[in-house]
């Protein structure tokens, strides 16, 4: 089969193309063509060289995980399912907002780690998805938000909040964030980036090192009865290490505080007397906090909290001096919302405490 020039970061590009002889300047042409223009067609790149286009033509190509689907929900949120072979499907999000537009990415087919509030981690984990097709939902939404354009389509951040855990793909998911992040790709800033997390510590102290972005830390629970109880992945990484991890990650962090999010569950964790032991809990951690309100999917046996509790427990945080922000749900005509992506997943290596015994 043809290596797909999409697997490849800057680094890797580089040295195919000095492999073949070539400049290290070809190396950005190429990935100018690639990211900046979209362009698949090497004989599209004019100021390649005739002879190189046509070896490129011959030896590589240029492929993103094809679309199976599209869905616009009525406030303007595209959802695509994209086919990323053997039966399976994954899915990414567009949200155009006024005065920016975020895609949300999705890391892997399914996921391991089986939060009891997340449809896809009901869909059991099928495997990790590669360079190409991590950063080909990009490319892909690019492409297709140019193409139909009306307004507001430019992807100003990214946010590796779809389906999966990205730092159970490590090494897949930081050479798609370096070509996020490449100025001869998408020359987004680390701060637009923002890797989500349900809180895998050892990969959460490797991205500070390697590849730091904006972090967003998946919370959830005061306290770790109830966070191991709703996130299985607690019992390998409870609290205390997860907060400590927190605190290391912001020495290297493009912005200066963590985003927390909490899913408000109905008579789960959504009361005064759990506000204020999060207050207690994250004393130490400059942080803002994302308040999501649960979406429902079929199967689930959890409700939304009531629009007062969610109140309530916003009004808690405030007077503790926290910044928070609810966030609106959108896409949820077309399950596009948080939670909501499940495509379609064959899970391949049954459940779960199975599957914990692999995090590292
Ligand atoms: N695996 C990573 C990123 C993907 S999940 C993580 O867990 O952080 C992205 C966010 O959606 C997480 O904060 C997750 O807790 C949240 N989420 C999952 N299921 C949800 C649901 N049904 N309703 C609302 N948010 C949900
Ligand atoms: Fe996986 Fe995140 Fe869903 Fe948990 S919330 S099952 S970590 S995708």
């Amino acid at each position: 089969m043809q290596q797909n020039l999409l697997d490849f970061d800057a680094h890797a590009l580089a040295g195919y193309l000095a492999g073949m002889g070539e400049k290290p300047f070809r190396a950005r042409q190429l990935m100018r063509w690639i990211y900046k223009a979209g362009e698949r067609d090497f004989a599209a790149m004019t100021d390649i060289a005739a002879a190189l286009r046509d070896k490129l033509a011959q030896d590589v190509c240029i492929a993103a995980p094809g679309i199976m689907h599209e869905e616009l929900s009525g406030d303007g949120t595209r959802k695509w399912l994209l086919n990323v072979g053997t039966g399976n499907a994954v899915e990414m999000v567009f949200i155009p907002e006024a005065g920016r537009g975020t895609l949300c990415v999705s890391t892997q087919a399914g996921c391991a780690l089986d939060c009891a509030f997340c449809s896809t981690g009901k869909q059991g984990f099928n495997r990790n998805l590669g360079v190409a097709e991590i950063i080909g939902q990009l490319w892909w939404a690019n492409h297709q938000l140019g193409k139909d354009a009306d307004e507001n389509w430019q992807i100003s951040n990214v946010v590796l909040m779809g389906m999966g855990e990205p730092l159970l793909n490590f090494d897949n998911t930081v050479s798609a964030l370096r070509l996020m992040l490449d100025d001869q790709a998408y020359g987004l800033s680390r701060r637009r980036v923002t890797v989500s997390t349900s809180g895998i510590v050892p990969a959460m102290d490797r991205l500070r090192e390697e590849c730091p972005v904006a972090m967003a830390v998946s919370l959830h629970a005061p306290d770790d009865k109830l966070r191991d109880m709703l996130m299985p992945v607690n019992r390998k990484y409870p609290l205390k290490e997860l907060l400590a991890a927190c605190r290391r990650y912001l020495e290297h962090a493009p912005r200066d505080f963590i985003t927390f999010e909490y899913v408000l569950l109905d008579g789960v964790n959504d009361s005064v007397l759990q506000a204020n032991e999060l207050v207690r809990l994250v004393r130490e951690v400059p942080c803002k906090f994302n308040l999501i309100p649960f979406n429902p999917f079929p199967q689930t046996l959890y409700r939304r909290s009531r629009p007062e509790a969610i109140n309530r427990f916003r009004d808690v945080l405030m007077e503790a001096d926290i910044v928070v922000t609810t966030r609106k749900t959108r896409g949820d005509d077309i399950a596009a919302a948080c939670g909501q992506l499940s495509g379609s997943v064959q899970d391949k290596t049954g459940r779960t405490v199975q599957h914990l015994a692999e995090v590292p």
